[in-house]
């Protein structure tokens, strides 16, 4: 089995509304973003393009970046917590991924310091 990962980065506000404390505050975060994909067959070597994966992903965070999650699907009915982005993204990126390949985790970071990662089943 192989697995390979890309780190991508962007940038939005939000607050969580049933949060008693500074995060239920407008402000905002400089994310990052790590999907790890796994396989057991390689194409010419690969088992997924990095670019490709990068170009899937971008155009996920394409939607989020620079924005309000508050007012992004699906964040106008749940929390845009770490947790919440990490599990909309991993639902969302699956279905673009090669047959051969499948999504393993994604992980959102809302600082250097906290993070949160969806990773079905466990
Ligand atoms: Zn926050």
């Amino acid at each position: 089995m192989y697995e390979l990962g890309v780190v991508r980065r962007f940038s939005a506000a939000h607050r969580l509304r049933n949060y008693n404390g500074k995060c239920e505050n407008l402000h905002g975060h400089n994310y990052t973003v790590e999907v790890v994909v796994q396989g057991d067959r390689l194409v010419d070597g690969m088992l997924v393009d990095f670019s490709l994966l990068k170009q899937l992903l971008d155009a996920l965070l394409g939607r989020l970046d620079h924005g309000y999650l508050n007012d992004i699907e699906p964040f106008t009915g749940i929390e845009p917590s770490a947790e919440n982005i990490a599990e909309h993204l991993f639902r969302e990126l699956g279905p673009h991924l090669p047959d051969h390949v499948s999504i393993v985790s994604v992980k959102v970071w809302e600082t250097g310091d906290n993070w949160a990662v969806y990773r079905p089943g466990t």
